[in-house]
């Protein structure tokens, strides 16, 4: 029998319009029986989300400024829901307990973790749903790390003979009761993790997009959409900057295979992405995936006559780095040479100043080069694999745009290939290789 986890975020869920959307949704489809809802979002672009306004309501806490107009604030957002839903809930005993808390010296976590908790309360009166706090069935260990097979245990109790329910996302419990959060964006991962409990048929990850899509549309005119994706190149493209899901929340479901289908609560029609643990290769279908990429990279390269043969030269260059607290991106090579590609953040406040004298002293390199400026651009697909032509279509796509390739990188799955170019061609390369492919 299909279950479905159905987890809807903040924009599905910013004002009782988007709510009724939601219930149409469920109510379509009995499988979808487990619902977890972020904290509502921004109604426009310049509207505030709930989660932000908590932030800002703790912070006046801790600095003793006062807080009750936020508080208010949220609190008339709340109650607007509420009435355009027409439903029978007064919220106000829910604010009492939370002014209760902060007078007592509330946790940020308690306070961000509201959010959700009341946006769960709502949706469980709109769906007649039942509603359980997450702080009962996910728990964190004392290292404030998720206990994973705790929560499983925790929620498979709990739901055994809950047919229907609301469970708020972003939060769980500590082994002492405290609430605790995940990362901004978790409320991915509690959709995650009741699926895995739930062992759920397919984990529904609604938002305001109908999927994935080829590329940036903020670079390619309408793109096209991504039916199909594995979890390997999922995790491909999210590292290269394409975002739609918390990055932790494939972990708990990869490992079962559950897979997840994002789609689109204002275009519910629209199938979206189902990302999938694999994917059979259809040789009539275009051999990527998707395109993305990153700008601001610096490469520091480094050369040495005879480098092949001198055994623990790389791990020397590399014990700099990482005595400096750096982590690299990409080291390609070539006989006599290295090249380290790292983020720029990593080298603020003289770091790169100081890895370069480091290297200069240990490394006694013949040439010592650094390139600032750099994008990397992947074209990933597992389509790719065995399939000769790929890496000269990219590269003749550039090179007619008249693009310098800086750095080649193609991983020994041949699920990506990444090229190094200047920050200033970074949406072009995009451009021409989205066109030479789709
Ligand atoms: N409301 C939380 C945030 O804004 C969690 C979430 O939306 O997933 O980060």
């Amino acid at each position: 029998m299909s279950l479905k986890v159905v987890k809807f975020g903040g924009s599905s869920l910013a004002n009782a319009t988007q709510f009724k959307k939601v219930e149409s949704i469920i109510h379509n489809d009995k499988t979808r029986r487990y619902v977890v809802p972020s904290a509502p979002g921004k109604r426009s672009s310049s509207d505030t989300k709930i989660t932000d306004l908590l932030y800002q309501c703790h912070s006046c806490c801790c600095t003793n400024t006062p807080y009750e107009d936020i508080l208010k604030t949220i609190q008339k957002r709340y109650k607007e829901i509420v009435l355009d839903l027409k439903i029978d809930l007064d919220l106000q005993p829910y604010f009492q307990e939370i002014v209760e808390n902060i007078n007592k010296g509330t946790t940020l976590d308690y306070m961000a973790s509201r959010g959700e908790f009341l946006n769960g309360v709502i949706l469980s009166h709109l769906l007649n749903f039942e509603f359980i706090d997450a702080k009962d069935v996910i728990r964190f260990d004392i290292n404030g790390q998720l206990d994973l097979s705790k929560t499983k245990e925790l929620m498979r109790s709990r739901l055994q003979n809950v047919e229907y329910a609301v469970i708020p996302g972003f939060y769980g419990s500590m082994p002492n009761g405290d609430i605790k959060i995940f990362s901004r964006g978790g409320s991915d991962i509690t959709g995650a993790i009741v699926s895995t409990a739930t062992k759920a048929t397919v984990y529904e990850n609604w938002t305001d997009v109908s999927g994935l899509l080829v590329a940036d549309p903020g670079i390619v005119n309408k793109p096209k959409s991504i039916n199909k994706i594995t979890y390997r190149e999922l995790r491909e493209l999210s590292y290269m900057g394409a975002k739609v899901l918390h990055e932790e929340t494939i972990f708990p479901v990869l490992k079962v295979g559950i897979p997840i289908n994002i789609r689109n609560t204002n275009a519910p029609e629209d199938e979206g992405t189902m990302i999938l643990k694999d994917a059979s290769v259809d040789l009539d279908e275009i051999p990527i995936t998707g395109i993305a990429g990153k700008k601001d990279f610096t490469v520091i390269s480094v050369e040495k006559n005879q480098m092949n043969a001198q055994i623990g030269y790389v791990r020397k260059l590399l014990t700099i780095f990482e005595n400096h607290r750096v982590s690299f991106e990409h080291i390609p090579s070539g006989i006599d040479s290295i090249s380290v590609v790292v983020d720029d953040n990593q080298l603020v406040n003289g770091t790169l100043e100081k890895l370069v004298n480091d290297i200069n002293k240990n490394c006694c390199p013949d040439l010592l080069e650094v390139h600032p400026n750099m994008a990397l651009v992947a074209t990933v697909g597992h389509g790719m694999a065995y399939r000769p032509g790929i890496a000269s279509t990219i590269f003749t796509a550039l090179s007619n745009a008249k693009i310098n390739i800086r750095m080649i990188d193609q991983g020994s799955s041949e699920l990506n290939i990444i090229v190094g170019i200047e920050n200033d061609q970074f949406e072009k390369a995009i451009q021409v290789i989205y066109d030479a492919f789709v």
